[in-house]
């Protein structure tokens, strides 16, 4: 259906990135509470979030991700941030009482396309004055927004979820016209779903239509409390995703293992592959060899430069700690591979590297081979 085919947008072969969310701490869950609650004010609050959101930069950098997230910690989830934004949608604001619970959205009548701005475009441009590396925004897609949607006006949860989709394509038009030039749909609720799977690829083309950024599609089996919401396999997504216009398909394989990864080459899928080599529902730190083999692995499938690292989803429910010592290990496993690779393919070999163990520290750096 396209071929668009961005080999690779990342900045370098095994370039490695997040999903999204990033840990949140104690203190922070405290206080978007206290925020809820009304107890501090919204400047405060956007105090606080401004200054978290420089602090998992940062970790993003010292670790030398190469393509970061603004860790998503302005939302209270995957969901609400952006149903509660959205015109149309009416939400019961004492529906909840912990800052995560899913609040319990509905709408009684259709929605508008274009009802004004939800805000992501302005969280972007903050993130992006905060650093040089490329940013990855991501926006919960179409299909899991609407599943947490009751519906009193359209009788027909395809007619919600393409509704939504219309919003949502609004929205990243208005992200790329505010400079985003990477943007990522995830969908956590449809390996729930797995007929469901033509309406979801439906919906993602609607949201993707003439946005002229580098699209990602993550899908996983869910990360709620860090436990997965769901089983299967992903071979669910074939053949109908070769139909969505994305450029790059993220899925998780650290946890499940990698069966699932020979099915994307049989059914011919040739864009790039965000390639989970972190498990992010174990607190267990890797090691960079075992991810250096869990690379190697996915190599047998993928090639380097339709290959981008990260960890099977966000961070969120890990610790501060453990999330930096894993992505350290991301970056030093991936780090590991790509050395070999340019001893093995590059004719000449480049003079010894005075600390070869070192991932390069910039990005646009173009291939280190
Ligand atoms: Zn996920």
């Amino acid at each position: 259906m396209t071929e668009m085919s961005r080999p690779t947008d990342a900045p370098r072969p095994l370039a490695t990135t997040v999903i999204g969310s990033w840990p949140v701490p104690e203190w922070l869950a405290r206080l978007k509470t206290e925020w809820f609650r009304g107890r501090i004010s919204h400047a405060q609050m956007q105090d606080v979030h401004e200054t978290a959101i420089k602090a998992a930069l940062r970790d993003q950098e010292l670790a030398g991700i190469d393509i970061v997230s603004d860790g998503e910690l302005r939302r209270d989830n995957d969901v609400d941030y952006l149903l509660s934004r959205m015109p149309g949608v009416e939400i019961a604001q004492t529906a909840k009482d912990f800052y995560f619970d899913y609040y319990e959205p509905r709408v009684t009548a259709p929605l508008g396309d274009a009802d004004g701005p939800l805000g992501l475009a302005d969280d972007y441009a903050f993130t992006a004055a905060q650093t040089d590396r490329p940013i990855t925004v991501s926006l919960t897609g179409p299909f899991s927004l609407a599943h947490r949607i009751r519906d009193e006006a359209y009788g027909d949860r395809r007619a919600l979820v393409l509704a939504v989709a219309r919003r949502l394509n609004a929205e990243a038009a208005e992200l790329a016209a505010r400079g985003a030039t990477r943007l990522q749909l995830d969908e956590p609720f449809l390996a729930g779903y797995p007929d469901q799977v033509g309406v979801a690829v439906e919906a993602i083309n609607l949201v993707t239509a003439d946005v002229d950024v580098s699209w990602g599609l993550h899908v996983c089996y869910g990360n709620r409390y860090a436990r997965p919401s769901w089983e299967g396999h992903y071979d669910f997504l074939f053949p109908a995703v070769l139909e969505a216009r994305v450029d790059h398909l993220v899925l998780e394989f650290a946890r499940k293992g990698f069966d699932d990864l020979p099915a994307l080459a049989r059914y011919g899928w040739d864009r790039s592959v965000g390639v989970g080599v972190i498990d992010v529902k174990s607190p267990r730190v890797e090691t960079p060899d075992l991810v250096a083999a869990r690379i190697r692995h996915a190599l047998r499938y993928v090639p380097a430069e339709r290959l981008v690292l990260n960890p099977d989803c966000g961070l969120r429910h890990l610790s501060g700690a453990v999330a930096r010592a894993k992505l350290a290990a991301l970056v030093a496993g991936a780090a590991q591979v790509r050395e070999s690779l340019v001893e093995t393919s590059a004719p000449p070999p480049p003079e010894p590297s005075p600390t070869p163990s070192e991932p390069a520290p910039a990005l646009a750096q173009g291939a280190a081979t």
